[in-house]
């Protein structure tokens, strides 16, 4: 089934909801609405202002949040969605996810305790860019371009797989508690739900000097 509206402009004034042409969702939303159980569906649908329809399938209620709300209320619950997810969880919960995430999906991740936070040297702290020294290992987070680094050989295979390596896991727990909650919510909602049009994160394995 085709959800994806086209992105053609509107060329007039909206008179009435049901006329609306449908704005364009992302595959985030989408997929974050999918993952979203009905009764939730429901609450949302009348937070956002939609009449109440009893008895309508989960499908039914995606479509009709994705078809009635405007673009820029979709985006406010795409906020919402993100924030109901991850929004209590502490920076080691996020990182317990990912690494967890990682283990799932490939067998095995990296334990934080075997980079202890003593051993990292700070190089290089930007506002929302950090470089590390690590057991002798470059290891870089940098939040604007969405990029991680790690010199070490087990990145040379783990960031193929967008999975991450002792020292990230550890730089993750050393950068300020605000930005490691960003950059980690950010890398696991666009792993977990980004399709195509998400902007993902780069891992990147530069080859240690
Ligand atoms: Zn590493």
């Amino acid at each position: 089934m085709k959800v994806i509206s086209s992105p053609r402009q509107r060329d007039g004034p909206l008179f009435s909801a049901i006329h609306r042409q449908r704005p364009t969702a992302s595959l985030l939303l989408i997929n974050l609405l999918r993952d979203t159980s009905t009764p939730i569906l429901v609450y949302l649908a009348e937070q956002y202002g939609l009449r109440r329809v009893p008895g309508l399938t989960r499908q039914a209620l995606v479509d009709r949040i994705l078809r009635q709300l405007s673009e820029e209320v979709l985006r406010r619950l795409e906020d919402d969605l993100i924030a109901a997810r991850y929004g209590s969880l502490s920076v080691s919960d996020l990182l317990q996810l990912a690494l967890e995430g990682d283990r799932r999906r490939h067998g095995r991740a990296p334990r934080l305790e075997d980079m202890p936070a003593d051993d990292a040297r700070l190089i290089e702290g930007d506002a929302r860019r950090w470089v590390y020294t690590m057991h002798g290992y470059d290891v870089i987070i940098d939040l604007d371009r969405r990029y991680l680094a790690c010199s070490c050989p087990f990145f040379q295979f783990a960031s193929r797989r967008q999975a991450l390596c002792k020292h990230l896991a550890r730089a993750f727990t050393l950068v300020p508690e605000a930005y490691a909650r960003e950059a980690l919510i950010d890398l696991l909602v666009s792993r977990g739900y980004g399709g195509p049009d998400t902007p993902g994160w780069s891992f990147d394995a530069p080859k240690a000097a």
